[in-house]
């Protein structure tokens, strides 16, 4: 038996016993890449899953490549390899020259020079590819591209094998229902693995804003003992964002493990752009939206005044001088979404010294529960092609009702689109939208007055205050209080 041979036996006996033994399944195809990628001797070795339109490859298993490679996106399948989508073996043997390649500067820069792909397919459909990554030229023999074939079969029974056991572990009425919106591949592939309610809860606000998700994506290598690794998987990651979150909602005990986990992943993967996602923080969200524990707060008045009404006056005249001096000539128009931002709306116009129009936009809010998006409830009236807006808001806390107006607004053709916020609730956001103007930073607290409500109390105070209450479950759950 010649040498490879020998070496293929060992990884793939290696990899049947990762198959059969209690790891997660992302630990497996983990060990699986890394396994291929030393038996044939190649720099690095990823599996890619496509998402559910089809469209995009994801890297979610991988060994050997850095992370600036795998975070340069997915591969589109339109402009990658035709091969992909063709069921058959692919080989590059130069990156530098194959005009099928989407990221040859970054590949080039990675030192790598062939590659080949395999397609993964779950009973004849095809589902991803498993790539290597060679950095010397490198035409890959029979035997070679058979081990990677057999590689990417076993890769398909784990991820068809975590598809299986959920679907059994559902009541059988469920089995049919549709999953979330927007379903990339890999939830398809397990469906509703969620680990905690909580977690179905926070994906369904993901989808409630059209915030592409993908649920346990990858698992990290934080280190590496012998043959086992101390691997970190996040709960999520959000593509369009370029973020991964954990959650620590699960077990409060865990709490402490997992900040040691997100730290160190910061330490080995400096680029990687993680949130931790606390048990304290996960209820505050959704109490924002009338879910959850803290839903049914029980009100004891305003606490104390976070920002009085002449630093609020006084903050909001400086902001107006600021925006009239930017728009000087450009008669912008003021866009403000309700109901929260009247008060702050009213006064800043008033101190503009330039020309501006002024229109108000509704959106609706997240209700809980799956099947309902973001949309808008009563739009701009005034036409806003051409011109220069200014989106106006009270607040923005995750960003997630910010990125959505702002892609609204985008879509209608304005000559220039810039936002102004008198609160920036910056601990709190996910959806890291670049705020032009803004007011105040704020803690994360909810806040009541100036135009923030609570159950629509508390507008018309002219300060900005902490609302005092105290958390009770007996209380009856607040449908909305949101403005
Ligand atoms: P985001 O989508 O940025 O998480 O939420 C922004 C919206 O949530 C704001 O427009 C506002 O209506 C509401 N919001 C966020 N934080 C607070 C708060 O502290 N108090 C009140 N009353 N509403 C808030
Ligand atoms: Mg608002």
């Amino acid at each position: 038996m010649s040498k490879q041979t020998l070496g293929f036996n060992r990884a793939l006996g290696d990899m049947a016993d990762a198959l059969n033994s209690d790891i997660t399944d992302s630990e497996k195809l983990h060990l699986l890449v890394r396994a291929a990628a030393r038996a044939l001797g190649v720099r690095g070795c990823s599996l890619m899953l496509l998402d559910a339109q089809r469209r995009r490859l994801f890297h979610t298993a991988s060994h050997g490549l850095s992370e600036r490679y795998l975070r340069k996106g997915f591969l589109e399948v339109e402009k990658s390899l035709t091969g992909i989508l063709d069921e058959r073996p692919v080989t590059i043997l130069d990156v530098a020259t194959d005009p099928r390649i989407q990221f040859q500067e970054l590949a080039q820069q990675e030192r790598i020079t062939s590659i080949l792909s395999v397609p993964v397919k779950i009973k004849g459909e095809v589902v991803g590819i498993l790539r290597v990554y060679s950095r010397t030229r490198r035409e890959f023999t029979a035997a070679e591209v058979q081990f990677l074939i057999t590689v990417a079969n076993l890769a398909a029974i784990v991820l068809e094998s975590g598809r299986f056991e959920e679907a059994e572990r559902q009541p059988p009425e469920a089995k049919g229902e549709p999953s979330f919106h927007p379903t990339p591949l890999t939830s398809q592939l397990n469906p509703a693995t969620f680990a905690h309610p909580s977690e179905e809860e926070f994906a369904r606000l993901l989808d409630f804003y059209q915030i592409e998700w993908i649920y346990e994506p990858r698992s990290f290598a934080l280190q590496w003992e012998g043959k086992a690794a101390e691997m970190f998987t996040p709960d999520f990651y959000l593509p369009a964002l370029d973020l991964y979150v954990e959650m620590t909602t699960l077990k409060p005990g865990l709490t402490t493990e997992k900040n040691r986990k997100v730290r160190r992943l910061r330490e080995t993967h400096p680029e990687v752009n993680i949130k931790l996602l606390a048990r304290r923080d996960y209820d505050r969200l959704l109490a924002k939206y009338g879910h959850g524990p803290l839903a049914g707060a029980k009100t004891h008045g305003v606490g104390r005044v976070l920002l009085s009404a002449p630093q609020v006056q006084k903050r909001v005249r400086q902001l107006a001088k600021e925006i009239s001096h930017d728009y000087e000539g450009r008669h912008p128009v003021l866009v403000g979404v309700l109901r929260g931002v009247f008060c702050f709306m009213a006064d800043l116009m008033r101190y503009l010294t330039v020309p501006a129009d002024v229109d108000f936009m509704a959106i609706s809010y997240y209700g809980g529960g799956s099947g309902k998006a973001v949309r808008v409830t009563t739009d701009v009236g005034i036409s806003l092609e051409g011109r220069h807006i200014l989106l106006v808001e009270d607040i923005v806390d995750t960003g997630m009702t910010l990125s959505f107006v702002l892609s609204h607004l985008k879509a209608r053709n304005p000559a220039s689109l810039q936002v102004c916020t008198l609160l920036d609730k910056r601990v709190r956001r996910l959806a890291d939208v670049h705020l032009d103007y803004v007011g105040f930073e704020v803690p994360d607290e909810f806040l009541v007055g100036y135009g923030l409500d609570y159950q629509e109390e508390y507008r018309n105070l002219p300060f900005v205050a902490l609302m005092e209450r105290k958390s009770s479950n007996k209380e009856p759950q607040a449908k909305n209080y949101l403005g």
